[in-house]
């Protein structure tokens, strides 16, 4: 019976190793490829691509495992689902507040605002965070041109109530 299932364990215990390894790396790789800070399940379209039998509950607890060891972070941005991030550095963000794409923000992190908050409160300070908002170029774009067509014809209007 010990033997039996000692059997048993390696032959499950061996290959689902092995096959968590590339799973996990597939996914960090995928992440990592562009920085566009996905959500779970768009980045589980992109690794299905690759690992089509993958599922999205195994996507789910890889991400979290890349988290807990720290090569990638995970955030919860302001009226989004959580997003992935493959720079385990800590860095701020920009977000369209139009379409929710995030993108890293190029500018240096504050270092002397936690310093300075802890001196300030009675809190154990570990950390903040730090998030811009604006609208990405195609939002932008797309939002103008409406505006501008509704104000053209809102002033022809008015000239033609006036005249
Ligand atoms: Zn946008
Ligand atoms: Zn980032």
């Amino acid at each position: 019976m010990s033997s039996g299932q000692g059997l048993y364990k390696n032959d499950s215990t061996l290959p689902r190793s092995h096959r968590m390894t590339r799973q996990c790396g597939v996914i960090l790789k995928e992440l990592r490829r562009e920085n566009s800070h996905p959500s779970a399940d768009e980045l589980y379209d992109k690794v299905r691509r690759i690992l089509p039998r993958i599922s999205l509950a195994t996507v789910y607890r890889n991400l979290e495992k890349l988290c807990d060891l720290g090569l990638i972070q995970k955030h919860e941005f302001s009226g989004t689902s959580n997003r992935f991030d493959g720079v385990p550095e800590q860095h701020y963000h920009i977000r369209c507040t139009c379409c929710d794409r995030v993108e890293d923000a190029p500018v240096e992190m504050f270092q002397n605002i936690e310093k300075q908050l802890s001196q300030a409160t009675t809190f154990k300070v570990i950390g903040h965070r730090l998030e811009f908002v604006g609208l990405c170029p195609a939002c932008s774009d797309h939002m103008v041109s409406p505006g501008l067509e509704k104000l053209y014809r809102k002033k022809a209007g008015n000239k033609q109530i006036s005249t």
